[in-house]
């Protein structure tokens, strides 16, 4: 009944505490199969038993993590001038000078009997503020032996000033109850990929609890938005058994976080082995360069290659359509008017799309274009978002009157609040709110407008990737020399033309 080959790679040895010792590091611990990075080693009771079960539901490769919250930590000399100066024994304090070691789970060969045995590594997860904790890291041995290190850095700029430093991580976690904001970026999202970093997703904690399941959900949005979910791994995080789900059940959750097919099989296996194998490298030392031609990667490697920061808008568009459909329930309608029919799509907290059907272009809108604005036929919807668009529209078209202010975007499309915005979501926000009906704005002037001037490019590519057309009106956005420019990557050129006269005409009458 047991897989000799197996036990020999285990090879536990039950020490004086009941607790196993992993083996002696004689070779490296390589990583195989199914791969679940973050067993967290509290509740100790339990670690067991959710081991047994990680290697019952065919996992192979399992860490047991270790969290330290960079707050508990003091550094030696630190802690022994303090203590000083308040006359106390510097070991009352509670604050921790070192890290803990790394735990030792033993996994017998009756415990994985008719599996095979799983590599078992430990993980360091550091919740840090900034890069005070590192003083302590590089003077500590204990911190070093762990196999995976994994930060959570709890703000943007703390993440920026870590790449900045010596300071080397395997793994950008998130930590839902511990970050403030992480204003991700393309530019931030990339340099962490370039560092060989890898972004995690737990799913355990998203089964626990709805707000987490939101902020998590968010956060991977972003990582779609701003790195095309590349170099995205998923764990559990599982603090009990019946959290734990098989890997082919957590790569089909991935649709949930953003990911498409592909990238959920990555993201239980392939990243996974990615993750192990580079952290062997960063504690092997110095770099090693391994020179290979582009075509010859394989696919799970191809996210090392750097892409063309051009002509990104294209692509981008692509992921947009995806990520509006993350966790919402939509609904959608198409509305007849007087220049073609536009579809859209709202879910219960808001307008997710508002566009015109694709068979309108430059050529045919007047032809297509029906003097009222009703549902088209088949089209019917009790989602109160659809029916304040429809009203919109017909105050717009008929009346002209703006009164877009009624209108509602869901969160997942334009954000949570003014704090959570990406630049992207602030000019959006910033063109619905401040440019009103009958109004141009430069993109320069937007970029002003948005919090960030000079960003004018970064405008133009705000207005291309706009998913609420008309309501966020980016055919009021003008070049600087008052000429319209293009609309819909120039095919409705004709359209904003007529837009802008149409407003026009209601300045004229005021
Ligand atoms: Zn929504």
């Amino acid at each position: 009944m047991l897989h000799m080959s197996s036990i020999s790679n285990v090879a536990c040895a039950e020490d004086n505490t009941g607790m196993m010792s992993p083996p002696q590091d004689s070779n490296p611990k390589l990583p195989h199969g199914y791969c679940d990075l973050n067993l967290p080693y509290e509740p100790v009771s339990t670690i067991q038993a959710r081991v047994i079960r990680a290697v019952a539901l065919g996992y192979q490769t399992l860490a047991i993590s270790v969290s330290v919250h960079q707050d508990e930590l003091t550094y030696k000399n630190r802690k022994h001038k303090a203590a000083k100066k308040a006359k106390l024994d510097p070991d009352e304090s509670e604050q921790m000078t070192d890290f803990p070691e790394p735990p030792r789970i033993i996994v017998k060969p009756e415990d994985h009997a008719g599996y095979p045995a799983p590599v078992i590594l430990t993980r360091l997860n550091l919740t840090v503020n900034d890069n005070n904790f590192q003083p302590i890291w590089n003077s500590s041995e204990t911190g070093k032996k762990y196999d995976l290190v994994a930060i959570c850095p709890t703000s943007a700029p703390t993440l920026t000033n870590i790449l900045k430093s010596a300071f080397r991580a395997d793994i950008v976690a998130f930590d839902p109850e511990n970050v403030r904001d992480v204003r991700w970026s393309r530019k931030l999202y990339n340099e962490c990929v370039s560092q060989l970093m890898f972004f995690e997703i737990n799913y355990a904690p998203c089964i626990r609890d709805t707000s987490t399941r939101r902020t998590t959900i968010s956060q991977s949005h972003n990582y779609h938005l701003y790195g095309k979910s590349k170099a995205i791994f998923m764990s559990s995080g599982a603090t009990n058994v019946l959290e734990m789900r098989g890997p082919h059940d957590v790569a089909n959750l991935g649709f949930l976080f953003g990911l498409n097919e592909h990238q959920g099989k990555l993201a239980v296996k392939g990243i996974g082995h990615q993750v192990v194998k580079t952290a062997l490298g960063r504690k092997m030392g110095p770099f090693r360069a391994l020179i290979q031609k582009v075509d010859q990667l394989p696919e799970e490697e191809q996210w090392k290659v750097p892409e063309d920061a051009q002509d990104e808008s294209e692509e981008e568009e692509g992921i947009r359509m995806k990520v509006t459909n993350l966790e919402c329930d939509l609904s959608e309608v198409i509305i007849s008017s007087p220049i073609g029919n536009y579809k859209i799509l709202a879910c219960p907290q808001g307008l997710h799309q508002v566009g015109q059907t694709d068979d309108v272009d430059n050529n045919n809108f007047l032809a297509l274009g029906q003097a009222i604005v009703q549902f088209v036929e088949g089209s019917k919807t009790d989602n109160p978002h659809l029916l304040t668009a429809f009203a919109w529209m017909t105050e717009y078209f008929s009346n002209n009157r703006d009164i877009s202010d009624k209108v509602q975007v869901c969160p997942q499309v334009i954000g949570e609040s003014e704090e959570s915005r990406s630049f992207r979501q602030k000019v959006w926000m910033s063109l619905k709110l401040k440019v009103g009906l009958g109004e141009t704005v430069s993109y320069a002037q937007l970029a002003a407008l948005a919090g960030s001037a000079g960003a004018s490019r970064a405008v133009g590519s705000a207005m291309a990737n706009n998913p609420i057309g008309l309501i966020i009106p980016c055919h009021r956005v003008v070049k600087s020399d008052g000429s319209y420019g293009n609309y819909a990557k120039s095919t409705k050129n004709d359209v904003k033309t007529w837009l802008l006269t149409h407003e026009q005409s209601h300045a004229d009458k005021l």
